[in-house]
């Protein structure tokens, strides 16, 4: 099979292309070269990704010493007792200042002791539309001994 000469606009694409190859070829030896990043991980090992320029970790392990992850937040639950162990954990780490945790606290226990007395007072108040069981049509339970079943 004999193959036919590329037209002048494909010789000239070939030649395009194999010119980005060379060029992604040059890049890619220069990456090889550059510095590693010198962060250990936990199990000994080097990080290996090249390192930023002029600095000694690669953009991950820079971004983390620069910005030390932050324990994750656990999800916040409706409900102030989860409230409350937010802000204690977070005072507890250091993570939030004592007077804006003492006044989120000093809320909370407000609210606490509202939602106390709420349900002490809901406890306590009889429902307007509660019937009472003779009310629903339902007999009084018979006392024992006056109307239980006979016993011989
Ligand atoms: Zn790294």
């Amino acid at each position: 099979m004999k193959m036919r000469a590329p037209t002048k606009e494909e010789a000239k694409a070939l030649g395009q292309a194999f010119a980005r190859a060379r060029q992604t070829l040059a890049q890619t030896r220069n990456a090889r070269r550059a510095p590693r990043c010198e962060h250990v991980q936990p199990n000994g090992e080097r990080c290996g990704s090249p390192a930023l320029r002029a600095h000694t970790l690669c953009w991950q392990h820079r971004e983390q010493l620069v910005n030390p992850p932050r324990r994750p937040r656990p999800p916040i639950q409706n409900g102030t007792q989860a409230a409350l162990d937010y802000v204690v954990s977070e005072l507890w780490a250091g993570r939030m200042d004592t007077k804006v945790g003492g006044a989120l606290l000093h809320g909370l226990q407000c609210a606490m002791g509202r939602d106390r007395l709420r349900r002490a007072t809901a406890a306590l108040t009889p429902q307007p539309d509660a019937k009472t069981p003779t009310e629903a049509g339902v007999p009084d339970a018979p006392v024992v001994g006056e109307a239980g079943p006979h016993q011989p």
